[in-house]
This record gives structure tokens, sequence and C-alpha cells, in this order.
């Protein structure tokens, strides 16, 4: 292999920038000529490419959001959409790319592989950890500080005027923030798509806290959590069934996408970034690179789209330890 593209696509997440630094950097090392894709997969069918070299990705490991841009691409989604990207492609010299994203990615990536059996490395960047076949997704670990830190300012707040918080925060489809950001800040409850707590035991549990002496209480939301409410819909029946106390309301949104990434999501970055290269040059290609048991090892596209990231079970035990 003499020429690898690197892109990003999809939602961003922190630690996008990370990854670009090493995939550049790991091909210029094994002297692989290496092109910026811009704006996913709508750059490659226009042929957005830049050549870069080590020096093109200096003073950005610390860097939110991606240098690249992100984008979702409707025309990629269609056979001559994903022809024109190749067409793209093979008159760059480019002979293969990594692609750094999440799921959707992954599948746009496995189609474009099966269709031209072009050499294709996925590196999972989000920061809802919602894939399989890594314990961690590039971003993951940022959001959690992010969001602990903005939870431990609420709580102030909370604390200082007897409150009760709903706080809404990032995932649709699994509950990993809210899991971890509401035992790392001390919630009283934590709301996730896993699980149904059922509307009566938040109520005893939040009743109960209020009766042994606390003044303020937190609960942590997924987006898409069991119960099915949302974070005002929640706010109103609390207030309806309970006088104890204020309720409000805070939705954390965008913000935990962004910020510098954390020492763990660059470290992680870059150790993918590593593993797509070199996988490349050994000829793999259809594989999402993970980390398993502090390994970097690598899990196919169809598996990894497939399966279903999992909580820890521990967690849950945990947090309803801690609410005592
Ligand atoms: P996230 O959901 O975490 O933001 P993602 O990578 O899952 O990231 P998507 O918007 O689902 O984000 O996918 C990104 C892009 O991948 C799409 O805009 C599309 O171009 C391409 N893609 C997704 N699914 C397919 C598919 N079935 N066939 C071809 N291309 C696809």
């Amino acid at each position: 292999i003499k020429k690898i593209g690197v892109m990003t696509s999809g939602g961003d997440s922190p630690g996008m920038n990370a990854a670009i630094r090493s995939v550049v950097r790991a091909c210029a090392y094994h002297n692989i000529e290496c092109f910026g894709i811009y704006r996913g997969y709508e750059g490659m069918i226009e042929g957005d490419f830049v050549k870069m070299d080590a020096r093109s990705v200096k003073g950005i490991i610390n860097k939110g959001g991606t240098i690249l841009k992100s984008a979702r691409s409707k025309e990629f989604r269609t056979k001559e959409g994903r022809e024109k990207a190749h067409q793209q492609l093979v008159k760059a010299g480019i002979e293969a790319f990594v692609v750094i994203g999440g799921d959707g990615s992954f599948t746009g990536a496995m189609i474009f592989n099966q269709e031209f059996n072009f050499p294709v490395m996925g590196i999972p960047g989000t920061i809802d950890n919602d894939i399989f076949g890594t314990t961690h997704t590039l971003g993951y670990d940022t959001a959690l500080n992010t969001v602990v830190e903005v939870i431990d300012k609420i709580r102030d707040t909370a604390s200082s005027h007897n409150r009760l918080f709903f706080v809404e925060v990032m995932g649709r489809d699994v509950g990993h923030i809210a899991l971890n950001v509401g035992i790392g800040a001390g919630a009283e409850e934590i709301l996730i798509p896993e699980e149904d707590l059922g509307l009566e035991r938040l109520l005893e549990s939040l009743r109960r806290s209020k009766k042994s002496g606390k003044s303020s209480s937190i609960v942590v939301v997924a987006e898409g959590d069991k119960i099915g409410k949302n974070v005002f819909e929640l706010k109103d029946y609390v207030e309806e069934n309970m006088t104890e106390y204020e309720v409000r309301v805070s939705v954390l949104g965008h913000m935990q996408r962004g910020g510098a990434p954390s020492c763990f999501d660059r470290v992680l970055a870059s150790r993918m970034g590593v593993k797509a290269v070199e996988s490349l040059i050994d000829g793999h290609s259809n594989f999402m690179v993970g980390l398993k048991n502090d390994v970097i090892d690598v899990t196919p596209f169809d598996q990894a789209v497939k399966g279903k990231s999992k909580i820890n079970t521990e967690l849950l035990r945990v947090s309803d330890i801690m609410s005592i």
C-alpha cells in the first residue's frame, strides 16, 4: 500500500483529531502517503482530498471536534454515490481508507468494501459508547468528565435551594453515560434505556431520601430512558405526586460532545490510529479497531454493527447501594 485516506463521519466526538493525527503519523512512519478526506463520505464523493504529512497534524491532539469536518451523506447511501466516491479514490491513487465514526459510518464502509473490494478499517468515534467490540469509543471518557463537572455545578444550586433536578444526558439506546456520570456525580436515581425503574419506585426513592435528611437530589435521565417520559414530563409527574421538592430540569445537549479530549481519549486515539494503519499494511480490511481488556484488538465490521454494547449491570447495583 502506498496511499491511505483518513476521514471522520457521522457525529463528531472529542479524540477524533487525535486519531487523525495518529493515522497521519503512522502513515509517515511507514512511508505511506496519507490523504485527508474532508466532510466524510460527502467529501469522498466530491474528491475533497488533501495530502497530509506529519506536520499537517501538529497542535491538534488537544482539540475537540474534527479538523477534517464531518458530514452525513445521503448520496453515499446510493450505489451511484458510492461509484462516484470509488472513482475519486482511484483517480487520486488512494488504495485504502480509515473511517473514524459510528456504526452508520461502518455500515457504509462495509458496503463499499463489498462492492469494490476496497480495503477499509474503522475507528469508533462517538461519545455514546454504543458500539460493540470496544469497551471505550473515542470521546466517551471525555464526555463522562464533562458531564460530571456540569452536574457538580448543578448540585451546588440544587442544594442551596432544596431542589430536585432532572438532568438529561445523551444516550438514546444505551445508558453508559447516564449510569457512569450518575454514580460519579452521586445521583439519587439513574434512568436508562435498558431498565424500567418504574415511576412509583422513582417517587418512593425520592420520598425516602427526603425523609432521610437529603436536602436536594439529582436524577440523571438518559435521552432514551425506558420509562418513556422525557425530563419535562417527569418533572410534571413528580410535581403532581409529591410536594416535598421544587423540581427543575436541565437538558445538557451538545455541550457533551465538545471540549478538549481527556488524556485517556488521546492515548486511545493514538493507539487506535496506529493499529488501523498497521492492519491495512498487513493486508487486513473490514475491521473496526477497539479496546478489549486494555489491548487494542479488531472486530469485523458486521459484528461491530450488529452486536449490542451492553451496560455493566454491576453499576446498577452500586448505584442502588449508593443512594441509600
Ligand atoms: P453517530 O450516529 O454516532 O453520529 P454514525 O457513523 O452512526 O455516527 P450515521 O449518520 O448513521 O452516523 O452514518 C454516517 C454516514 O455513513 C451516513 O451519512 C451515510 O453517508 C453513511 N451510511 C450510513 N448507513 C449507510 C448505509 N446503510 N449504506 C451506505 N452508507 C451508509
